[in-house]
């Protein structure tokens, strides 16, 4: 049997995998550890889900017998949600493979007996193109396909024995401080073109006549320490519906994580100001007269 395996410990990037795999035409696969999350993913569209059983709950642990495995089905293309633990299971089953693996792409596609991916290098200024002949490992970050609900794949089981090498010692949660920007729907960012922190204020009232978070660039995060977390290439990659720039450049190191946001509104005074080569709008103007503008108009059209 060819065709793409999917793996990812977090189901909902595996279900954004199994659509980004089916639009290659080829058999897709989704291999789960858990029965719960393997019945669920039965239902985003793979042709089969393996449900892999051994004595180990450590997807690493099944690295070697799992990289033998696809080498028996002779699968083409593994592709990996780009997870910590995602990294670390696709970079040793392409190290026992013996294959080309390719990390992080952006896109990904499948024929003439190769596979080629895109990727960003130079902290997002260049995109590179890789392919790969053969057998291909490739680690897909979240945000790269919708997943899509739809079918009843057979489930399967499939009998693996565990290395063991690793061990899980403690299981804690972690503290995650401000929104999560990842999940939110409709965005409100702020950039340095932002005075004073108590001025986040006026941005959340725009954001909450939106139904949306505030989020902000790097310098507003790391450099005045104004905001927990922050969008773009060395920060979170954000989805949303509605993207709201407010003084933010739209340097490319921040575009690459909101570059696949559904509309982007941009206002900022210079009408030079990259972040408009982004945006579906733009308005070149002072956000200190305009926020409070929109927020009032928005307001007025829901009758509030
Ligand atoms: C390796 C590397 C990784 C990086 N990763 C990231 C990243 O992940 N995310 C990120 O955001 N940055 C990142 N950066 C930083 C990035 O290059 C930019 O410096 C940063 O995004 C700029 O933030 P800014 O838009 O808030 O500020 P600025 O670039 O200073 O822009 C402020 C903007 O506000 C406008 N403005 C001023 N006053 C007003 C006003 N009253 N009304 C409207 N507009 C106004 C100005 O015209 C200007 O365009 C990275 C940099 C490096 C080197």
């Amino acid at each position: 049997m060819a065709g793409i395996y999917v793996y990812s410990d977090k189901p909902a990037l595996a279900a954004e995998l199994v659509s980004l795999a089916k639009q290659a035409g080829q058999p897709v696969n989704v291999l789960a550890l858990d029965k719960d999350i393997a019945e669920a993913l039965a239902g985003y569209g793979p042709d089969k889900v393996i449900l892999i059983q051994g004595d180990s709950n450590i997807i690493e642990n099944y690295a070697k017998p799992l990289a033998a495995f696809l080498k028996d089905e002779g699968a083409e293309l593994f592709l990996v949600g780009a997870t910590a633990r995602g990294r670390d299971l696709a970079a040793r089953i392409a190290g026992y493979l013996g294959c080309g693996m390719v990390s992080d792409v952006s896109s990904v596609a499948i024929g003439d007996g190769k596979v080629s991916c895109e990727r960003l290098i130079y902290g997002g200024a260049v995109t590179q193109a890789e392919d790969i002949e053969g057998m291909a490992v490739v680690t897909v970050p979240a945000g790269r396909g919708e997943a899509v609900k739809g079918g009843a794949a057979e489930v399967i089981t499939k009998q693996l024995i565990a290395d063991k090498k690793a061990e899980l010692v403690e299981t804690a949660c972690i503290v995650r401080e401000g929104v999560d920007l990842a999940a939110a729907d409709k965005i409100v960012c702020i950039g340095l073109g932002m005075d004073k922190k108590e001025d986040i204020q006026m941005a959340a009232e725009l954001a909450d006549a939106l139904g949306a978070e505030v989020g902000c660039t790097r310098s507003i995060c790391e450099e005045r320490k104004w905001l927990p977390n922050y969008i773009g290439i060395s920060g979170e990659t954000v989805k949303p519906s509605l993207y709201v720039a407010m003084g933010v450049s739209g340097q490319v190191q921040h575009v690459v994580g909101m570059r696949d946001a559904k509309v982007v509104v941009a206002v900022n005074t210079n009408e030079k100001a990259p972040i408009f080569a982004a945006a579906d709008y733009g308005i070149v103007g002072d956000m200190y007269e305009l926020i409070p503008l929109l927020t009032k108009e928005i307001k007025n059209a829901k009758g509030a």
